[in-house]
């Protein structure tokens, strides 16, 4: 959600600044701009929708000269998505430049009070407080007017500002909104994630809620609010250019898909040694474990889906009750955590806001964190006790694929080091067990290989207005991603049901026609879930089942996918596939824009 970009070095910054726009596309917008100092005056060009138009306006950035400046991607809040509403926005005299990501709370207050004293609003944003204050608070250094800006300004902002009496420096801030810096050689960067920056540079900065920084061709300097500066250690993201590129691939999403195999690889093969599973970043000790009360699941979207089937799993394999809760609702719920309780908190980005703030919720509580993350030095990750991250590489589609999976894998893990811990398995089962979860990442491109047959189901449906998923158990926690990859890039209606829910009112909805898509893996439910189908066969329903090769669904559905065999536990990492597919072929049939859906953001640092 948002993108910000910002550059000093002695390259024309304007290009880079589109560049690194471009790779932050992925992450949701509704338009752009940039502003750059030349001799001293802070030139701003903006354009409302893609970026494209932004390149053309200013000749792929060529008619903006200047060696320093930010750039931004605006997902909007306060007001419409516009030229004018579009960052950076700039303070009454044109002194100060700003871009924000983040939502600034206590805006109408702000607003009114410096109506009062004669500034002039151009803009519907809450962002042009920010511009305005700066102006306001500036006695001649950039450094006082920010920590008062930060002093007065209530709720989330990531913030890179310019000031034209400082041609040679810029300064940034962050607080719960996401900004790295990148350390160059003789040039320097502010952006909202490494993928903008990995092309000049590896080494970055992550930042602490507060940090300032201040960043000039040949040095960074960071200070907290007491303007003492702060010692930042280095660190080198190992991500790979190629990764955040499509490669040859129509899209992000199916080459995140094939991706797959190796990303679980990624995740799993390191932490199983000799046998057993190591999870060093997690310092629970069998006594821990064994004292849990509770275990909370908290997360957003399809995040939250792996929540439901670690539910079930982690029921399963341990015996301890789990709870998989909506972020925003969990927030403010009131929730009963208690000091016993193990709260795991699971966010591709590591930036979710609601995760974010669920987590310290929680923590406030005295839970103990756990999270899944995908994005090392991410706020969630720096806010937990222990940190398991997926190492799924940079996901840039909006409809998340490889980190879904890696973060499903990284669920058996805990679930079974878990169990092993609690001697809720037998030896012979967690052998098992492990010996299934390392043969996974086969299995899932075993399964990816049927894409062609997923491809003909999705040319027969792309026309229909309403698909329903159903499931038991296992089954229907998968339902639930599939019916939302479904929707969020085809645009079509979709509803996820627990299979034996149906009949209790939904079933109304089915009509001559009415494609329903049942998933029936698991061997404990399987003629239950028949018994579902034929409810729905028998209203006019079309039926597309999905089964393991171990089974039949002929003259049950009227047409079948069906998936390796493995534990049931595992089969949700297969059934996912054809689902993601599925979502895939039919967009694509639609010719919806696949990486970037309509009104979606990938990564929601807004509540
Ligand atoms: N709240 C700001 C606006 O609506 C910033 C939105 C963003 O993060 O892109 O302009």
């Amino acid at each position: 959600m948002c993108g910000i970009v910002g550059y000093i070095g002695s390259e024309q910054a304007a290009p880079i600044l589109l560049d690194g726009l471009e790779k932050l596309e992925y992450r949701g917008y509704d338009s752009s701009g940039i502003a750059v100092i030349n001799n001293d005056i802070i030139d701003v060009e903006k354009a409302k929708g893609r970026l494209q138009g932004l390149r053309e306006k200013t000749n792929n950035g060529a008619n903006v000269i200047g060696t320093i400046g930010i750039g931004h991607t605006r997902w909007a809040t306060h007001g419409e998505p516009s030229d004018v509403n579009a960052h950076p926005h700039l303070s009454q005299s044109g002194r100060f430049a700003v871009v924000h990501n983040g939502i600034i709370e206590n805006y109408i207050a702000l607003r009114e009070r410096l109506t009062k004293k004669g500034f002039e609003f151009i803009s519907e944003t809450d962002t042009e407080v920010i511009a305005h204050l700066f102006e306001y608070y500036y006695k001649g250094d950039i450094m006082d007017a920010m920590i008062k800006v930060i002093d007065r300004v209530e709720g989330s902002y990531a913030l890179g500002v310019l000031c034209s009496d400082y041609p040679d420096q810029f300064i940034a801030v962050r607080k719960a909104s996401p900004l790295i810096i990148g350390l160059g050689k003789g040039e320097n960067f502010i952006a909202s994630d490494v993928t903008a920056i990995l092309k000049y540079t590896r080494d970055v900065y992550y930042l602490e809620d507060n940090e300032i920084v201040v960043l000039k061709n040949d040095s960074v300097k960071v200070y907290n609010i007491d303007k003492e500066e702060v010692e930042k250690n280095v660190f080198t993201v190992d991500w790979d250019i190629s990764a955040a590129e499509k490669g040859g691939y129509e899209h992000f999403m199916i080459k995140e898909i094939e991706e797959q195999p190796k990303a679980l690889r990624a995740t799993i093969s390191p932490r199983i040694k000799d046998g057993k599973i190591v999870l060093d970043d997690v310092s629970l000790t069998r006594e821990d474990i064994k004292n849990i009360r509770k275990i909370f699941i908290v997360a957003c979207g399809s995040a939250y889906h792996v929540g439901v089937v670690a539910k079930y799993v982690i029921e399963r394999m341990c015996r301890i009750p789990v709870e998989a809760q909506i972020a925003s609702e969990f927030r403010y719920c009131d929730p009963i955590v208690m000091p016993n309780d193990l709260v795991i908190v699971i966010s591709q980005s590591g930036e979710t806001a609601d995760t974010l703030e669920a987590l310290k919720v929680a923590k406030s509580r005295g839970a103990r964190i756990l999270s899944i993350v995908n994005v090392v030095g991410s706020a969630i990750a720096n806010a937990s006790d222990d940190v398991i991250y997926t190492w799924a590489g940079p996901e840039i589609a909006v409809a998340t694929t490889k980190a879904y999976s890696t973060q499903l894998s990284v669920v058996y893990l805990l679930a079974l080091y878990m169990a092993e811990k609690l001697g809720t398995i037998t030896h012979g089962q967690y052998k098992k067990y492990l010996d299934e979860l390392q043969a996974l990442p086969d299995l899932v491109a075993e399964t990816i290989k049927h894409k062609e047959q997923i491809a003909y189901l999705a040319s027969k449906f792309y026309n229909c207005h309403s698909i329903f998923f159903i499931g038991r158990n296992l089954d229907y926690a998968v339902s639930l991603e599939g019916s939302l990859k479904l929707k969020e890039i085809s645009y079509i209606h979709s509803e996820a049901y627990a299979a034996g829910e149906l009949k209790h009112g939904t079933i109304s909805l089915i009509e001559d026609g009415t494609l329903v898509i049942a998933l029936a893996t698991g061997n404990d439910l399987f003629d239950k879930t028949v018994s579902n189908i034929k409810e729905v066969t028998s209203r006019g329903a079309v039926v597309m089942g999905l089964t393991t090769t171990e089974r039949s669904m002929n003259g049950i559905a009227d047409y079948t996918i069906q998936i390796p065999v493995t534990s049931d536990i595992f089969l949700p990492s297969l059934s996912v596939i054809p689902l993601q597919l599925f979502g895939y072929y039919v967009a694509a049939q639609k010719g919806c824009d696949i990486d970037k859906p309509r009104n979606l953001a990938k990564s929601v640092t807004v509540e």
